[in-house]
């Protein structure tokens, strides 16, 4: 079963340059999936078309057997979560616990569920112990696991990872490979990693490359 189909997807920032240009895919659920292309190629844009930050000029987008727009994009918001690059860009509490329950109390998880949810996944990527902390005075790799946590705690089908280990020093970036791998086979995630890395490619189940807001190339690693 497809978790995602992109049928005929076109968007423009501006007149000149089409940033995702007629693009087609679907991706299986549970697949752990690679989007790779050189910047600027239009990764980071079709992410954002896929959890509803931006709006397709044309084409359509499914998610679990759902059309994404207007009316659909606040219940595909719980299916469907993304982590980005720069850590500092996605912190919305004053502790680490207030960042976890964010998008839980925006989806009116009652609150005895909210807690047994942010206890059971801030132990998951190792936090537990920081939910006192005020998210800016964490390591990079830590930040980019309170952020994991907090859209695991949602209970989404799919999580996008928009080159979210790159800002990370090397332990760091082992570190956060290693969650996401688990997260995946553990709790049968379908992951979407936009990546450099060449170790994630390879264990990847299907790789699709941009190049120029097209897909260029698609295949197994
Ligand atoms: P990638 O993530 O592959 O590096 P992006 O999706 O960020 O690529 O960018 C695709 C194209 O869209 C690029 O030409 C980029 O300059 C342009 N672009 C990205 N964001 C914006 C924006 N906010 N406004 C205008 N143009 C943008
Ligand atoms: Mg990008």
């Amino acid at each position: 079963m497809n978790i995602i189909e992109v049928r005929n997807v076109f968007y423009r920032y501006n007149e000149k340059d089409q940033a995702v240009n007629d693009v087609s895919f679907e991706i299986k659920k549970g697949d752990f999936v690679c989007l790779l292309g050189h910047n600027g190629s239009g990764k980071s844009t079709l992410a954002k078309l896929l959890v509803g930050l931006l709006k397709a000029n044309s084409g359509s987008i499914d998610i679990d057997g759902i059309r994404l727009d207007e009316s659909t994009v606040d219940e595909l918001r719980k299916k469907i979560g993304i982590v980005f690059q720069n850590p500092d860009n996605q912190f919305v509490g004053v502790t680490v616990k207030d960042d976890i329950a964010f998008g839980l109390e925006n989806r009116l998880v009652e609150h005895e569920e909210m807690l047994k949810r942010i206890d059971h996944y801030s132990k998951l990527v190792s936090m537990d112990q920081f939910m006192d902390y005020n998210p800016e005075d964490l390591s990079g790799g830590e930040k980019q696991r309170v952020a994991i946590a907090g859209i695991l705690a949602c209970n989404p089908e799919v999580i996008i990872f928009d080159e979210a280990t790159s800002m990370l020093d090397p332990k760091g970036k082992r570190e956060i490979k290693q969650l996401i791998k688990d997260i995946h086979e553990q709790n049968k995630v379908t992951v979407i990693s936009i990546t450099h890395d060449i170790e994630e490619v390879v264990g990847s189940d299907y790789v699709y490359v941009l190049n120029k807001g097209e897909i260029a190339m698609f295949g197994k690693p």
